[in-house]
């Protein structure tokens, strides 16, 4: 999926880099900015936080596993890869409930009890989301990792892959140069330490599909290598079994990943657009932080109305309706109104707002339905 709205996942203490902040090149191409790319306290403590600031070429990883990997590689997934989001509980998650109980079964309790869990019962070390847009796949992948305990590192395939990244879509700009000079198979190695370093952890790997697709055997020579060293990387994780890296795919296009790849998700589910119920948790869930007057029987009347949409779609609704109150008011007043006078979300706001179209079309819904089939899910 690429949407990612109410994601608190950026907010993080003072070591990490904020999207929008002071960009270092991940590649410099001139002595001086080779010198400019600074340690900060989280790479330290990789490193080996003893030496003195300002002798950063003489610094060596002190961990095993992260010999051979480029610095600027691996403080590049710690500061755009490495989650620092909230935890978070199965609550957060509306709806999938058959999802959520699988999930917990055979994903969660093995990585808490690997001592349990050994041999026959050893936890998978590939999991497959895959479904229409906006339906939790992300919020699924951070649960998994808050209650397994596990360090999350989330990162999209499209930023590593392509080189043509629209605007608006999730996009890291420094993944996006790696992306560019060719060193996306680089990133790769370098999460992939990062990750055994920092385990148990849940390496989640949102629109897969452009990462294993048929078409990048052929197309580019550097996609090829992102790919080869993405499932070698897979395979590495999957046959050293004292690792505890879970490594989970997300997909809108499952049809498109190759036999050779798929084989390598053992277990896949499929992740369906909310159900009424759903629909009412997830907007009750984002109304409680908003002042709303909305009975049992509107808020039904929503969710009925809003067959066919997503979860995002309703996150959208909801976010367009708590808008309402404030567009009702003229700048004069939005200047000297107190917090609490502002008037509350009603029904007739709602009612004007749902008559949106579903981001997933019918025809897109066919599809995954196909798609299911065609992917045989696995539990
Ligand atoms: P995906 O990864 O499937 O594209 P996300 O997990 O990024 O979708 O969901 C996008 C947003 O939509 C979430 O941040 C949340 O606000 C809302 N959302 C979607 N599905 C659910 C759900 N099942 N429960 C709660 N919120 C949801």
């Amino acid at each position: 999926g690429s949407s990612s709205y109410g994601n608190a996942k950026k907010s993080l203490g003072s070591t990490r880099r904020g999207l929008n902040s002071k960009f270092i090149p991940p590649i410099p191409n001139r002595e001086e900015e080779q010198d400019s790319v600074t340690m900060n306290a989280v790479t330290k403590s990789v490193f080996g936080g003893g030496k003195p600031s300002g002798s950063n070429n003489s610094e060596e990883p002190t961990d095993e596993r992260l010999k051979g990997i480029e610095p600027k590689m691996i403080e590049l997934v710690m500061n755009e890869i490495m989650d620092y989001g909230p935890q978070m509980t199965w609550d957060d998650v509306a709806g999938l409930e058959f999802a959520k109980k699988t999930i917990k079964e055979i994903v969660v309790w093995p990585m808490l009890r690997p001592d349990i869990f050994t041999g026959l019962r050893g936890p998978p070390k590939g999991l497959l989301l895959f479904g229409p847009p906006g339906t939790g796949k992300t919020l699924i992948g951070k649960c998994i990792a808050s209650q397994s305990k596990s360090t999350f590192f989330s990162i999209s395939a499209s930023s590593l892959t392509s080189k043509w990244v629209g605007e608006g879509e999730k996009m890291v700009r420094a993944l996006f140069t790696v992306a560019r000079v060719g060193e996306g198979e680089k990133m790769v190695r370098a999460l992939f330490a990062v990750a055994r370093v920092h385990q148990p952890a849940v390496v989640f790997i949102d629109e897969i599909d452009s990462l294993l697709s048929q078409r990048s055997d052929g197309e580019h020579e550097a996609s090829r290598k992102i790919k080869t060293e993405f499932l070698v990387q897979l395979d590495g994780a999957a046959t050293l079994s004292e690792d505890r890296i879970l490594v989970i795919g997300a997909t809108n296009r499952p049809q498109e990943i190759d036999e050779a790849a798929r084989r390598r998700f053992v277990k896949r589910l499929y992740i369906p657009l909310p159900e009424s119920a759903a629909r009412k948790q997830i907007v009750l869930n984002l109304l409680s932080q908003q002042k709303y007057h909305l009975s049992d029987q509107e808020l039904d009347f929503i969710c009925q109305k809003t067959d066919g949409y997503s979860g995002a779609d309703m996150a959208n609704l909801c976010r367009e309706a708590a808008l309402g109150p404030i567009r009702s008011m003229d700048f004069g007043e939005i200047e000297s109104i107190s917090a609490d006078q502002v008037r509350p979300i009603t029904f007739r706001i709602l009612k004007m707002l749902y008559h949106k179209k579903a981001s997933v079309s019918n025809k897109d819904l066919d599809l995954y339905i196909s798609g299911t089939i065609h992917m045989v899910v696995l539990v």
